[in-house]
C-alpha cells in the first residue's frame, strides 16, 4: 500500500468539475496558472489545459486554487513527522503553511543549508498571521540527519529499512485529497475575506449566489446574510455579476456576518415577482432594462 502511495506521486495533476473555467465561460481565475513556475498552465474557452510536457507534479496548483478542485499530490512537499523539510525546488506559500499547521506541523527542518529568502518571507508572513490569530509560531530546526532522499533513494531505502521510514516520511495526516487545501475548512473561527455588496449598483438578480460554491450568500425571509468566513476569494461572483457590484478585499479577523434586508415587489410592468433593496423602485430590474417596445419576458 505504501508503495502505492509513493508511486502515486507522479500521479497528473486533474481538474475537477468544481473548476471556476468549467462553471463559467466569463471566469477570469487565472490563480492556478500564477502559481506554476514552470508555465505548464493555459486556458481554452471552456476549460483549464495543463501541458504534461512541462508540468513536474510540483502541485504548486493543486494547493494554490481557491476552491480546491485540482486532484494530485504534492510532489515535492517531504515531511519528517511534524516537520516540513526545506528543498529549495518549491517556496510554501503562506496559505500551505497555515493549513499544515492546522494538521499539526510545527517546525521547519533544515540540515546544512539555511533556508532561502522566499522561505524565510513565506515563514515570516505566516508567523505574522499565526500571531494575529494567538498561535504558537512555526519554527526553524537543524537536523544533522540527511533526511532530503532523492526519489531513488527513497525507494532503495524503502526496500531496506521497510515500512517504518516510509511511515516517518510519509505519515497519513500529509496525505490531502483534492478539497483539503480549502483554508475555510482549517479556520473555521476567522474570515480571511470581506465580501462587499455595493446596494446601489446590486439589482439582487442572484446570478453570485447561484455562481458561490461556498454559500457565502444565504436568503431568508426577506433579509440577505453575507458570510465571510466561507468566502475563499474565488471570483465567481465579481466575474458574473452584471452590475459589479461586489469587491472581494482581503482581511483576516474574526468571523462575521453581514445582513442586509430587502423588499419583495411586483413589477409594475409585467407583473413579476421580484426582490429589491430599493424601497421605491416600482419596476424590476429587466424592465427597467428593455426597451419599451419589446414584450414583457414574462
Ligand atoms: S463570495 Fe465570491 S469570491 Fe467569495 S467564495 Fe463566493 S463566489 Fe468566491
Ligand atoms: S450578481 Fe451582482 S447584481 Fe446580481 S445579486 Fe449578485 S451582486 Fe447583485
Amino acid at each position: 500500500m505504501i508503495l502505492n502511495w509513493l508511486e502515486s506521486l507522479h500521479a497528473d495533476v486533474k481538474i475537477t468539475e468544481k473548476c471556476s473555467r468549467q462553471r463559467n465561460y466569463r471566469s477570469t481565475c487565472i490563480v492556478c496558472a500564477q502559481a506554476c513556475k514552470l508555465e505548464a498552465i493555459s486556458f481554452n474557452e471552456r476549460t483549464v489545459v495543463i501541458d504534461s510536457q512541462r508540468c513536474n507534479s510540483c502541485g504548486d496548483c493543486i494547493i494554490a486554487c481557491p476552491l480546491s478542485t485540482m486532484k494530485g499530490l504534492p510532489g515535492t512537499r517531504k515531511f519528517d513527522h511534524t516537520s516540513l523539510i526545506f528543498s529549495e525546488a518549491y517556496t510554501p506559500t503562506e496559505k500551505e503553511l497555515l493549513i499544515y499547521k492546522k494538521r499539526g506541523m510545527n517546525t521547519i527542518q533544515i540540515t546544512d543549508i539555511p533556508l532561502n529568502e522566499q522561505w524565510g518571507f513565506a515563514l515570516n508572513e505566516t508567523n505574522r498571521i499565526l500571531k494575529l490569530l494567538g498561535e504558537k509560531p512555526i519554527e526553524v530546526v537543524r537536523n544533522s540527519k540527511e533526511e532530503k532522499l532523492s526519489r531513488r533513494a527513497l525507494f532503495s531505502s524503502l526496500q531496506k529499512e521497510g515500512k517504518q521510514l516510509a511511515r516517518s516520511l510519509a505519515p497519513v495526516s500529509w496525505q490531502m485529497e483534492e478539497d483539503e487545501w480549502n483554508l475555510t475548512r482549517y479556520y473555521q473561527e476567522l474570515q480571511f475575506y470581506s465580501v462587499e455588496m455595493d446596494k446601489n449598483k446590486c439589482t439582487l438578480c442572484q446570478a453570485c449566489f447561484s455562481f458561490c460554491q461556498q454559500k457565502v450568500f444565504r436568503l431568508e425571509d426577506s433579509v440577505l446574510q453575507i458570510q465571510h468566513e466561507k468566502c475563499v476569494n474565488c471570483t465567481a461572483c465579481t466575474d458574473i455579476c452584471p452590475e459589479e457590484a461586489i469587491r472581494i478585499r482581503p482581511e483576516i479577523k474574526e468571523k462575521s456576518v453581514t445582513v442586509e434586508s430587502f423588499f419583495t415587489k411586483k413589477c409594475q410592468d409585467c407583473g413579476h415577482v421580484y426582490a429589491s433593496f430599493k424601497k421605491g423602485k416600482e419596476k424590476c430590474h429587466i424592465c427597467v432594462n428593455r426597451d419599451p417596445e419589446w414584450l414583457s419576458p414574462y
